[in-house]
C-alpha cells in the first residue's frame, strides 16, 4: 500500500455541514421485506411497500384500503394489538405464518409505532421456532461475564468485536470511535486475515455525517444485507396521515442513501451491520462490520449484537477510567496536594508561592499563567504578558463558560502561531472575570502523524444550481498527514482536576474581592469627606481674605497721602496678592465643586459649540492676529454642555496664551477612534511643552511659568478639564514638540 505524506494546511472539516440528505425520510425501503403502514384503532393498510405481490403474492393496490385481517388471522392480530398496548419493541419479533397464494410464508413481523402510525415490517425467516430465550441467555451470558472481567477499553473492545463477529460472520468487525472534532478512529479489530487491516487508521467526520448520527442516537442497529438491493417505494409516496414522507428512523427496512451505497462499494463492502455504541447519551461510537458479499443476519442475532452493544456502552465510562490509570493516580495525589496548600494559605500570592510548579502537574501543563490585579505570576514556559493579554481578550470574547481548553490554538487564534512551540494547547480558568483573575495552562506543540482512510479532504462538490453534494471517497488507501498546530489533548481528569482548583482558589479570591471592596468603599468615604472640606474650606477662607482686601483698599484711599511711597507700594501688592489669593480659591471652589455635581448629559454639536468658544476667545484678544480653524463636520457628542464648554474653553484659551508666535494658529478637528466615540483634537502652533513636564501640568496650581508670564493664571484649568473628561469617561492626553506647537486629544463617546 502506497503511503502519501503531507503537511496539513487545509481546515479541519466541519462536522455539522447540512448535506441536504434526509436519510431518515427515504421514500424506500431495501428489498428484504415488506413494509405496511396501519392505521390504528382498527389496524386499515394505508400505505404499503410495492413488492407485495413478490413476497406475499397480493399486488399493493389490493392491500391498500383493507384492513390487517386480509392478511393474518384473527389470533395473530391479537398478538400485535397485545404488543402495541405493551412494551412492543421488547418482544418483537412476532413470528406470523401468512397464505401467500398456494404457499404459507413464514416471516418475522418487527412492529414499532411512529409518525401516528404503526408500522409492520415483515423479513422472511426459516427458522418456525418462537424465540427461546434459554438460548438468548446461553449465548450472551458467556459473553457479558467476559466484558465484565475486561480490565481497561482496549480489552473490552477486542472481546466485543471477536464475539460479534462469530456470532455474525461477517468478514470485519471494527470499533470505530469519535473524537471531539468529529473524525472516528478504528481502536479495534477482528477480520478475516486476507483482508488489509484498518487497526489505527482514522476516518474523516464527514464519513458518518450528522444526520446519520442523530439516527444512530436513537437507533442503535443498522443493517444492509446488500448494497445492489433494488429500491421498493411506498405506495402512496406519502404517509396519508401527514402527507408528508413517512418517518423511516426505526424502521428495520429503510433504504439506503445511494451515497452511503457508493461508499460502501468503494470500499469493496456488499453487507454491511453498524451498532451505535453510547456514553452518557451521547453517541461515543459504532461497532462496523463489513462483508464483502451479500449478508444477512437474522432478527434474533441482531437482536443480540445490539445488546451486546448496550452491554458495551455501559461498561465504556469505567473502562476508560481504567485507562491511564498511573497517570491518574499521582495526576489526583498531586491535585489533594494541592488543595490542602490552598486551604492553609492566607491569600492567593500565597498560594502561587506555596504549590510553585505543582499548578503545572495538576493539569498535565508545561506552562501557566495566574493573572491578578493586573499582574501575571508565571510558571514554566509560557507566552509573554502583552501575549496573555491579547489570549485572554481572545478567550473572552470567544465564550462564556468559566473553563475552555483547546488542543489546537494556533488554528483558530492565529496569532498563537508566534508562540507555538510554547502554547499549542491552552486551558482556562475564569475565576472572576470583572477582577479579571484568570489561571492559563499552556502545552507546547506536538507534530503529530495521523494515518487517515484515504485523503481526508473535503469531499463536498457545488452542484451549477449551487446546492451541496457529499461525493463519497474513492480511495481508501492510507493517507499519512502530519498534524501541525496541536498540543496533547487536554483529557477529561485534566480538566476536572483543573475544575477542582477553582473551587478550591475561589474562597480565597473572594476574600480578597471582598478586602478590596472595603477599602474602595473607604476611599470612597475619605474621598469625598476631602471634598466637602476643600469646599467648605475654601468657602470659609474666601470671608477674611475679602476683609483683608477691603481694609487694603480703604487704606489706600482714606489714608494714601500720609502713607509714603514705599508704603503704598506695599498696599497695593498687598491687594493684589488678595486678587490673586481670591482667583486661586475660587478656583479650588470651582474644582472640589466638579466632583459632586450631578451631569446635565444631553447630545452636543460640537460644531456650533466650538464656535461660540472660539468667537469668545476671539474678542477677548482683539488685538492679536489670531486664527482658529475647524473641521466643518466635528462630531456629535455627548455629555454635559456647560462644562464641554469649559473644556474647549481651556485648551483653546491655552494655545492661544502659550503662544509666541506673531500669527497664532489653533485648529480644532477629530478622528474616529472606535465605535461610538471619538477623539478631538485641539492643535496650536505655540510655545510647545518639554516631555519632563507633560504629566505635570495636569496636577492642581502647576504652571511651568513665573506667575505673571503669560498672562498669568492659577494652574488649575488643565486639572479641571482632566477632571471633566474623566467624569464623562473620555480620556486626554497630549503630543507636543517644544518650539513648535502642542495638540491636545480628547476622547468622548458619542451616545449615551
Ligand atoms: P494656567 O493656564 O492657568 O497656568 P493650565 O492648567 O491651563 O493653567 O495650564 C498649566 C500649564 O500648562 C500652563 O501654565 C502652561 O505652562 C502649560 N500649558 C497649558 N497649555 C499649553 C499649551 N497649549 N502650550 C504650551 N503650554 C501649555
Amino acid at each position: 500500500m502506497e503511503s502519501k505524506e503531507k503537511i496539513i494546511i487545509t481546515q479541519r472539516v466541519n462536522s455539522n455541514i447540512d448535506y441536504n440528505e434526509q436519510i431518515h425520510i427515504p421514500n424506500f425501503i431495501q428489498d428484504h421485506g415488506v413494509l405496511l403502514v396501519l392505521q390504528e384503532p382498527y389496524l386499515d393498510i394505508i400505505q404499503v411497500s410495492i413488492n407485495t405481490e413478490e413476497w406475499l403474492n397480493i399486488p399493493p393496490e389490493n392491500l391498500l384500503g383493507q384492513n390487517i385481517k386480509c392478511l393474518l388471522d384473527s389470533h395473530l392480530i391479537d398478538n400485535i394489538r397485545q404488543n402495541l398496548a405493551g412494551y412492543f419493541e421488547y418482544i418483537n419479533p412476532v413470528k406470523l405464518s401468512i397464505q401467500c397464494g398456494n404457499e404459507v410464508r413464514l416471516f418475522n413481523s418487527i412492529i414499532h409505532r411512529n409518525d401516528g402510525v404503526v408500522i409492520l415490517e415483515l423479513e422472511p425467516c426459516e427458522d418456525k421456532s418462537e424465540p427461546d430465550f434459554s438460548q438468548f441467555y446461553q449465548l450472551t451470558f458467556p459473553i457479558i461475564n467476559k466484558i465484565h472481567k475486561s480490565a481497561n477499553l482496549h480489552e473490552l473492545c477486542e472481546i466485543v468485536v471477536q464475539e460479534i463477529r462469530k456470532i455474525t460472520g461477517f468478514d470485519r468487525v471494527m470499533i470505530y470511535k469519535f473524537h471531539p472534532d468529529d473524525s472516528g478512529e478504528v481502536i479495534a479489530e477482528d477480520k478475516r486475515e486476507d483482508q488489509e487491516a484498518y487497526l489505527g487508521l482514522y476516518y474523516p467526520a464527514y464519513d458518518v455525517p450528522q444526520v446519520a448520527r442523530a439516527v444512530f442516537s436513537v437507533k442503535f442497529i443498522r443493517t444492509i444485507p446488500n448494497i445492489n438491493s433494488s429500491i421498493v417505494e411506498l405506495l402512496p409516496k406519502f404517509n396519508p396521515l401527514t402527507n408528508q414522507p413517512l418517518d423511516l428512523t426505526f424502521s428495520v427496512l429503510r433504504g439506503v442513501s445511494p451515497c452511503h451505497i457508493e461508499y460502501l462499494d468503494n470500499m469493496g463492502v456488499m453487507g454491511s451491520m453498524s451498532i451505535s455504541l453510547v456514553k452518557e447519551g451521547k453517541l461515543w461510537g459504532l461497532i462496523a462490520c463489513h462483508h464483502q458479499s451479500i449478508k444477512y443476519i437474522p432478527y434474533d442475532k441482531r437482536v443480540v449484537c445490539e445488546f451486546l452493544g448496550q452491554i458495551m456502552s455501559i461498561h465504556i465510562p469505567m473502562r476508560e477510567q481504567n485507562d491511564n490509570l498511573d497517570y491518574k493516580v499521582t495526576l489526583k495525589s498531586v491535585q489533594s496536594e494541592v488543595i490542602k496548600i490552598i486551604y492553609e494559605s492566607e491569600d492567593l500570592l500565597n498560594v502561587i508561592t506555596n504549590i510553585g510548579s505543582k499548578l503545572l502537574t495538576i493539569v498535565g501543563a508545561t506552562g501557566a499563567a495566574i493573572s491578578l490585579e493586573g499582574e501575571y505570576h508565571k510558571v514554566g514556559k509560557t507566552p509573554t504578558d502583552p501575549e496573555i493579554t491579547e489570549l485572554i481578550n481572545w478567550v473572552n470574547n470567544q465564550i462564556n463558560t468559566d473553563i475552555y481548553s483547546t488542543d489546537y490554538l494556533p488554528k483558530i487564534y492565529p496569532s498563537a502561531k508566534e508562540f507555538k512551540e510554547i502554547a499549542s494547547g491552552l486551558l482556562v480558568l475564569e475565576i472572576a472575570k470583572l477582577q479579571e483573575v484568570y489561571v492559563l495552562w499552556f502545552r507546547p506543540e506536538v507534530s503529530q502523524t495521523v494515518n487517515w482512510a484515504g485523503n481526508p479532504e473535503y469531499p463536498i462538490q457545488i452542484e451549477s444550481d449551487g446546492t451541496m453534494k457529499l461525493c463519497p471517497r474513492k480511495s481508501f488507501e492510507q493517507w499519512q498527514e502530519i498534524l501541525q498546530f496541536h498540543s496533547l489533548p487536554w483529557q477529561s481528569y485534566e480538566i476536572e482536576g483543573a475544575q477542582e482548583f477553582k473551587t478550591a482558589i475561589v474562597g480565597i479570591v473572594m476574600r480578597r474581592i471582598s478586602e478590596l471592596a472595603k477599602i474602595n468603599l473607604e476611599l470612597e468615604q475619605s474621598n469625598s469627606e476631602l471634598d466637602s472640606f476643600t469646599y467648605i474650606a475654601s468657602h470659609d477662607l474666601k470671608e477674611p481674605l475679602r476683609g483683608i482686601h477691603n481694609y487694603s483698599t480703604f487704606l489706600m484711599e482714606d489714608y494714601g497721602e500720609i502713607i509714603d511711597q514705599d508704603g503704598r507700594e506695599k498696599l497695593e501688592t498687598l491687594v493684589r496678592l488678595t486678587q490673586r489669593m481670591e482667583d486661586l480659591i475660587n478656583a479650588l471652589l470651582f474644582f472640589s465643586r466638579l466632583g459632586r455635581q450631578e451631569l446635565h448629559k444631553s447630545t452636543i454639536n460640537l460644531n456650533k459649540l466650538i464656535e461660540n468658544v472660539a468667537e469668545v476667545v476671539r474678542m477677548s484678544k482683539p488685538d492679536a492676529s489670531i486664527e482658529i480653524r475647524k473641521m466643518d463636520d466635528l462630531p456629535v457628542i455627548y455629555g454635559d454642555k456647560i462644562l464641554m464648554e469649559e473644556v474647549f474653553s481651556n485648551l483653546i484659551n491655552n494655545g492661544v496664551k502659550y503662544n509666541k508666535k506673531e500669527d497664532k494658529i489653533v485648529e480644532i478637528g477629530y478622528e474616529e477612534t472606535e465605535e461610538s466615540a471619538s477623539t478631538i483634537y485641539v492643535k496650536d502652533n505655540g510655545i510647545g511643552i518639554r516631555e519632563k513636564h507633560q504629566e505635570t501640568i495636569f496636577k492642581i496650581f502647576k504652571r511651568l511659568h513665573g506667575k505673571d508670564k503669560f498672562g498669568g493664571g492659577t494652574g488649575v484649568g488643565l486639572t479641571i478639564v482632566k477632571k471633566i473628561i474623566e467624569r464623562h469617561g473620555g480620556k486626554i492626553w497630549l503630543e507636543s514638540k517644544y518650539g513648535e506647537g502642542t495638540t491636545f486629544y480628547v476622547k468622548l463617546w458619542n451616545q449615551e
